[in-house]
């Protein structure tokens, strides 16, 4: 890794603590702490050398957060925003804020609570981020929580290359020996249904086992046309694609109910894997009713942030796949509780990640230690400049990803590559159609 300095001054007690956290099996930790033993080296019990171990590390404190912002490419209309802590240990970790057009409110946001941050312990972060969300007078929504997401995920990067794993391994290791991931970003012929099959067919091609498109396009009401258009849309993916391959259909809260039961209804034989955001995300009963009537299944949770609202849609058993995003939901720390939370409702995970190398990088270490990952959302066009920014490319093998191996994210942002391609500004308040 690099940038990533190992300790300079290893005691006993960081040897065994480091062979633990490595994930060398239990035999192999038993073997060396005999050989230890038996060195007359090993005077003091394991608990004990933990306790010295996590002491040492205990003493890192946060130095500075940079912000740094870049553009994804030209044909996308917003930037990412990449947050990096530095501590005065040397070990930094990146986390990621992007929010599309909102910049300048989540930039606002991160400088205000570098304030808090500078100084504070980096490994403590279920107080730092309790401290961020529930200390404050105005809390919630998207800016916030997502600047308090960003900031979570640059300290679980410190707090796993301090202790030399990756992050997933520090909230219960992997469950998964590869995540599924489903294919967004790969429409790029035209609108036509024949240009929909076009896509999907090479989709399939590149070894994906899952996609979704956005047939639907508009506001509110839907017209005849619209309906058979759209329709037509999924029947063509479906035909190119056949019955094998996991097709999701995303209307981005773009109709009313009136529209969303005609739309639903409609897709009901194509057997797609869900409907996204149906209707608008914010009345829950609504979303309820809508899905007691159809037989399509029904995913939200792009835009709820915290375990908080997402309690509402579990407890009313309004959906089947939550779309949690970890870059504003509240970040791994958050993410990794309302998955545990969903477990219970028997709801599967899909997390949304429309955003940038870290977000995707992030939502891997997340997917690879929950029961109930479905399977993983990736941008398709952004690929290429994922790979470029990132120190080793995230690889996709016959439409299953895992995270890379190493401390912390195990990979690192390269700052050239970014500062090649500096921010563009956009119109926050986009006009005419949904996208
Ligand atoms: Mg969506």
């Amino acid at each position: 890794m690099e940038n990533f300095k190992e300790p300079t001054s290893v005691t006993l007690g960081d040897n065994i603590m480091n062979q633990l956290n490595r994930k060398v099996n239990r035999r192999s930790f038993l073997m060396a702490a005999s050989t230890a033993v038996a060195a007359g080296t090993l005077s003091i019990p394991t608990t004990q050398a933990a306790s010295q171990g996590s002491s040492r590390k205990n003493g890192m404190k946060i130095k500075d957060l940079k912000i740094v912002v870049t553009t994804p490419g030209s044909n996308s209309g917003w930037n990412w925003i990449f947050v990096k802590i530095e501590t005065d240990s040397g070990i930094y970790g990146w986390g990621e804020a992007s929010l599309q057009e909102k910049d300048a409110g989540v930039i606002a946001e991160l400088k205000s609570f570098k304030k808090f941050l500078i100084g504070q312990d980096p490994l403590r972060i279920e107080h730092i981020w309790t401290s961020l969300h529930r200390r404050v007078t105005w809390t919630g929504g998207p800016v916030t929580m997502s600047a308090i997401s960003a900031i979570d995920l640059a300290l679980w990067d410190i707090k796993g290359k301090a202790f030399g794993v990756p992050v997933y391994e520090l909230l219960g290791g992997k469950v998964h020996d590869k995540i599924k991931m489903y294919a967004n970003g790969w429409f790029k012929y035209g609108n036509s249904p024949e240009d929909f099959a076009r896509a999907a067919k090479e989709v399939v091609g590149k070894g994906y086992k899952a996609m979704k498109l956005y047939p639907f396009p508009g506001v509110q009401v839907i017209t005849p046309e619209r309906l058979e258009l759209g329709v037509a849309r999924v029947q063509a993916v479906r035909e190119a694609v056949g019955p094998h391959i996991e097709v999701g259909v995303d209307i981005r809260n773009a109709l009313n109910i009136w529209g969303a039961r005609r739309v639903a209804h409609k897709l009901e034989p194509m057997d797609i894997m869900f409907m996204e955001e149906p209707i608008l995300y914010d009345n829950s009963t609504t979303l309820v009713e809508l899905a007691r009537e159809v037989r399509v299944p029904i995913a939200v949770g792009e835009r709820l942030y915290t375990r908080w609202e997402f309690r509402e849609i579990l407890e009313k058993n309004a959906v089947d796949i939550i779309q949690p995003d970890i870059c504003h939901a509240g970040g791994l720390s958050e993410l990794k509780k309302i998955a545990a939370m969903a477990e219970t409702y028997y709801v599967t995970l899909a997390p949304h990640n429309s955003n940038g190398p870290i977000s995707t990088i992030a939502s891997l270490h997340l997917d690879m230690m929950i029961n109930n990952c479905f399977m993983q959302e990736y941008i398709l066009r952004f690929e290429d400049r994922y790979n470029e920014m990132l120190t080793r490319p995230i690889e996709v093998i016959d439409g299953y990803c895992t995270p890379p191996e190493g401390p912390g994210w195990g990979v690192d942002l390269r700052e050239d590559v970014i500062a090649k391609y500096p921010p563009k500004n956009y119109n926050p308040v986009s006009s005419g159609d949904v996208f």
